[in-house]
């Protein structure tokens, strides 16, 4: 088995996985790799604390394909493995995950997710499933269709729990669970761990091996982080500035609202710099031709919402540049897990007016270290303090003290409290953290 990924091979995968590993050309386990892969195999539930970048979806896919090829394949309606994802983009990354581990395995997989037509979708699943990647309001409405069934899962992946909660998609999950066989396999992933998972595991994992892929809340060593002080009024110069003298050629950016991706990518656009908003009110279609144009290099600025920012997945991403702070705290925690993936350094930049001074100490106190200050000549402050920006989308202003960004998701008409889902990866946001 010499030149055939020898560090995956010690972790007890067979030839036809470290084929598929040999082909990705993935030459040792990353650290969650090392850990997920044998509590998989022998048969644990795991609870690992791990954002997008570290490899965890090797890190479950690999091993469950492991278990699964075992065992009698799926046949007349059977899904034999559920992974939840909260957005639509993630499925489909986790999707092609699969398929490429699963190559040289006859293990059929799937994918189900809104915004398309569910009817091809109900005619693949009535033939059976081996793996099935899912959201959860496409998966319970193809589950009333009778689709497909799942009372013999022997495999449930919660991906991005902390997102699906977040996203309001607790109800949609707990009706999910009630249909499953109690004895099953249970792996469920988040990048924070507040006490609301904790009480979702508690129910759903047995006697769980708990993983860390980075500390938990802290941001990844590898990614440089510099703050730029400045007018609200001028970010958009700034960041033209900001993308041109320094020749970024791959730019993710993100923006609070979709309203402000829109405009600041028509704004990059008019400059001569090709750029794509990327948000909830964008059809499937769009959002998936603005990400494969990014992807390979057509469209060199990427703006997007953190909904629709959610679990892409890009290759060594080099440049992410908040726009915004983001609300919640957790989430800027989110928005630099794009760059400096698997060991790769990345830079993570933000755009800090007066206005948002609250959202920058909130951030500051859950990553533990203030973050490093430079103005950039010809766009410093010209306002040194500001009243906090009203977060609750025109319906009076939240103070943002104690906690920074909590209880307010900033989109108009966002429920405050019952997080009613539009299902799918735009619904409104949740916080219920105290
Ligand atoms: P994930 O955290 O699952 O989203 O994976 C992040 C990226 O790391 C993906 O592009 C994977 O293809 C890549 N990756 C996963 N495992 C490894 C590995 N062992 N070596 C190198 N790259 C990896």
């Amino acid at each position: 088995m010499a030149g055939l990924a020898a560090d995956f091979a010690v972790l007890g995968l067979s030839e036809p996985l470290l084929k598929a590993v040999a082909a990705k050309g993935y030459r040792s386990p990353s650290p969650i790799q090392l850990q997920c892969i044998p509590a998989v195999l022998a048969g644990h539930d795991v609870m690992a604390a791990a954002q997008t970048g570290t490899g965890k979806t090797a890190g479950f896919t690999l091993p469950m394909l492991e278990r699964l090829r075992h065992g009698p394949h799926a046949r007349g309606g059977v899904v034999r493995a559920l992974v939840l994802t909260p957005t639509r983009e993630l499925a489909a990354q986790v999707a092609e995950s699969v398929t490429a581990y699963g190559r040289y395995l006859d293990l059929r997989s799937d994918v189900v997710f809104g915004g398309v037509s569910a009817n091809p979708q109900i005619d693949r699943l009535r033939r059976g499933t081996d793996v099935l990647v899912a959201t959860p309001g496409r998966l319970m409405d193809l589950h009333q269709q009778r689709a497909m069934r799942l009372d013999r899962v022997e495999f449930l992946v919660l991906d991005e729990a902390d997102r699906m909660l977040d996203m309001g998609f607790i109800r949609d999950i707990r009706k999910i669970l009630a249909l499953l066989p109690e004895r099953r396999q249970t792996l469920l992933f988040s990048a924070t761990f507040s006490s609301e998972i904790r009480r979702l595991a508690t129910g759903l994992l047995l006697s769980p091996v708990q993983l860390q892929a980075t500390p938990e809340n802290r941001t990844a060593a590898t990614v440089e982080q510099l703050l730029h002080p400045c007018d609200m009024a001028s970010k958009p110069d700034l960041l033209c500035h900001l993308i041109r003298s320094n020749d970024w050629q791959q730019v993710l950016v993100f923006s609070r609202t979709k309203h402000g991706a829109n405009r600041m990518a028509e704004r990059l656009d008019k400059e001569g710099i090709s750029a794509a908003a990327i948000h909830g009110n964008k059809s499937q279609g769009a959002r998936t031709r603005a990400l494969s144009g990014f992807k390979s290099g057509e469209v060199r600025v990427l703006v997007a919402t953190d909904i629709a920012a959610r679990g892409i997945d890009i290759h060594q991403l080099p440049h992410v540049v908040n726009l915004d702070l983001p609300n919640v705290a957790e989430d800027y925690v989110h928005r630099i897990g794009r760059t400096g993936r698997a060991g790769q350094s990345g830079h993570a930049v933000s755009l800090v007016a007066a206005e948002e001074h609250e959202l920058l100490r909130a951030i500051e106190r859950l990553i533990g270290n203030p973050l490093p200050k430079a103005a950039v000549p010809g766009f410093e402050p010209t306002v040194l303090s500001a009243p906090p920006l009203d977060l609750s989308g025109g319906r009076g202003r939240r103070p943002q003290s104690g906690g920074g960004g909590r209880g307010s998701s900033g989109r108009p008409g966002a429920p405050g409290r019952s997080g009613a889902s539009s299902r799918d990866g735009s619904s409104a946001r949740r916080r219920s953290r105290p």
